[in-house]
């Protein structure tokens, strides 16, 4: 299976559908982290979820999810950023071993933000709580409230692969089909025979099956797929960055106590050392960013 995110449409019902699928995208997420299988799949989720989100926002923009658990709750946070070029990073912060449990059991009443950052232009959140029936649940309700698009999502993952369909209305300035030619039916057909889809499926099957088993009596538009793949934008440029942040007072603390400073990014888990030179480098440096390559 590849990792991918496969558009397709409707065209005479008005309605759209995104399939996403992620295999090694998702292992490499999970690589350098030892996560519990319940935290791996909540990630996975995650991952499949923003990737769908994204395809569905027309800017093109950075779209983070942003999973925040109440306050005490075994996950404090998951957080995934996809970008318009098709990678994706994400990261699960939580406390002890949680064995098992989904989105509610794992978070608490928490909430979920979706923030997009265009290029150019206004920044947009929206803000939900968490669904009590788990993520496509909360993300369905997000849809309701903020944009007023009724949308099926379904989302699955096994620890190792991640996977989800959306299956959304269009909205009103893309619709086509003049209103007494539409097919009062299509919404609860296809939403009918999405609900067939299986998890296994989701994750087993490529998206071309899955489509054709689903709905090869409708007719459907299938777009170029889009590759996805993890990427993260850590460097050497940017952790200085967030040490030059933190103060020379505490940076020289950290330096003194254990005698290098450590950074470790939180989503491919490279870490970044710093020696007694490289500090003083770093802060001396406040101005213009050192060339820190050698740093990896
Ligand atoms: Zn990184």
């Amino acid at each position: 299976m590849s990792d991918s995110s496969q558009r397709f449409l409707f065209e005479d019902l008005d309605l759209r559908g995104e399939v996403v699928q992620l295999d090694e995208t998702l292992k490499t997420a999970c690589a350098n982290h030892s996560y519990p299988a319940a935290i791996a799949r909540l990630l996975g989720e995650g991952m499949a979820a923003a990737a769908l989100m994204r395809a569905t926002i027309r800017t093109d923009g950075t779209l983070t999810l942003q999973v925040e658990g109440e306050e005490g709750a075994a996950v404090s946070m998951v957080l995934v950023h996809a970008d318009p070029e098709g990678t994706l990073r994400g990261t699960v912060r939580y406390q002890g071993e949680p064995r098992e449990g989904g989105l509610a059991r794992l978070c608490g009443a928490g909430r979920l933000a979706i923030t997009i950052e265009p290029e150019n232009g206004q920044r947009y959140q929206g803000i939900v709580g968490l669904d009590e029936n788990g993520l496509a649940a909360t993300l369905e309700g997000y849809f309701h409230d903020s944009e007023q698009l009724p949308s099926r999502l379904h989302l699955a993952c096994d620890g190792e692969r991640a996977g989800g369909m959306l299956i959304q209305q269009l909205p009103p300035e893309s619709r086509s089909v003049v209103e007494r030619e539409r097919d009062p039916d299509a919404w609860a057909r296809i939403g009918y025979l999405a609900e067939t889809l299986s998890d296994r499926e989701l994750l087993e099957r490529d998206h071309h099956e899955i489509l054709h088993r689903l709905f090869h009596q409708e007719t459907v538009r299938v777009f170029e797929a889009q590759p996805l793949a993890f990427r993260c934008r850590c460097s050497g440029d940017r952790i200085a960055a967030v040490l030059r942040g933190l103060g020379r007072e505490e940076v020289e603390q950290v330096l003194a106590e254990e005698g290098a400073v450590e950074v470790r990014c939180e989503f491919c888990g490279a870490r970044y050392r710093y020696d007694s030179v490289d500090v003083a480098q770093v802060l001396a440096d406040v101005a213009a960013a050192p060339g820190s390559d050698s740093y990896h």
